[in-house]
C-alpha cells in the first residue's frame, strides 16, 4: 500500500475528481484534459486511468492501452487541429518529465518549431 501511495501523482487526483480539470474526453480506460500551463493555443493531455509511471514502464501487456491512448489522441486532435499537431511523451529527467503518470501531450494551433529546444 505504501508503495502504491508513493506512485500517486496529481493525475490520480484528476482521475478521481478530487481536483478539478478541464476534461475534454473520458471513458473507462482513459482521460483527456487541457494542460493547466499550455505551450500552444491547443495543449491537452491524454492519460491512462491505470497507473503507468512513464514510457519506460510500458510492458508488452500494455499494448492495448497504448493503442487506445494514441488513437484517442488522434481522434481528439483531428477534430480540433485540422492543420496539424504534435504528440509528445516526455520520459525521465532529460526528457523533462515532471509528472510520473504516463501522458501524451497534444500540441497545436500555431506553427510549431523543430527541433524542440
Ligand atoms: P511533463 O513535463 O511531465 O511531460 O508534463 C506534465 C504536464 O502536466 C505539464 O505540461 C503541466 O503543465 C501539466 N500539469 C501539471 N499539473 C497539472 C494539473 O494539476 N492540471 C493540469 N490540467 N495539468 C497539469
Amino acid at each position: 500500500a505504501s508503495k502504491d501511495k508513493q506512485q500517486t501523482t496529481i493525475f490520480d487526483k484528476i482521475i478521481s475528481k478530487e481536483i478539478p480539470a478541464d476534461i475534454i474526453y473520458e471513458d473507462d480506460k482513459c482521460l483527456a484534459f487541457n494542460d493547466v500551463n499550455p505551450q500552444a493555443p491547443v495543449h491537452f493531455l491524454v492519460i491512462p486511468k491505470q497507473r503507468i509511471p512513464m514510457l519506460d514502464s510500458v510492458k508488452d501487456s500494455d499494448k492495448d492501452i497504448m493503442a487506445e491512448l494514441v488513437l484517442r489522441a488522434q481522434k481528439l486532435a483531428k477534430e480540433r487541429l485540422p492543420n496539424g499537431y504534435r504528440l509528445v511523451i516526455n520520459n525521465g529527467k532529460q526528457g523533462c518529465q515532471s509528472v510520473y503518470h504516463l501522458h501524451i501531450h497534444i500540441l497545436g494551433g500555431r506553427q510549431l518549431g523543430w527541433p524542440p529546444g
